[in-house]
């Protein structure tokens, strides 16, 4: 298992799954949590430095998830941070898509604790 004590940033404009997000990882045991509600907060959270995992939603206000990861892969500190998309769907575009911009893994909405684990176990293998 991961370093339970890594800061995860969940990126979601809306809260509620932004908290069933949060739910699952503090079921996972997980404890440090920060959150956004649109890609540009997400953005600037990231910048500030200090965030080990990006889980991010795709289709935003302001700046989506797909330019945040973007503007984060820009970044040469950055490049290297993990950042798992939420997709709505598994379309291959959207997949292709977010792989291409540096995602470093994706999840399909819905998803459970235990699908949320796997995907981050794969992030941080050990
Ligand atoms: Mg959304």
């Amino acid at each position: 298992m991961p370093d339970l004590n890594m800061q995860i940033l969940i990126v979601d404009d809306m809260s509620t799954m932004r908290r069933i997000i949060k739910n699952a990882l503090r079921q996972l045991g997980f404890s440090k949590l920060e959150e956004a509600e649109d890609g540009q907060v997400g953005l600037d959270k990231v910048k500030e430095g200090g965030i080990d995992l990006v889980i991010s939603d795709w289709n935003m206000p302001n700046l989506d998830g797909l330019g945040m990861l973007k503007s984060i892969r820009e970044d040469a500190a950055f490049r290297e941070l993990p950042v798992l998309m939420v997709t709505a769907q598994a379309s291959q575009k959207c997949v292709l898509e977010a792989i291409r911009a540096g995602a470093t893994n994706y999840i399909v909405k819905p998803f459970t604790a235990d699908a949320l684990k796997e995907k981050i176990e794969k992030i941080f293998p050990n």
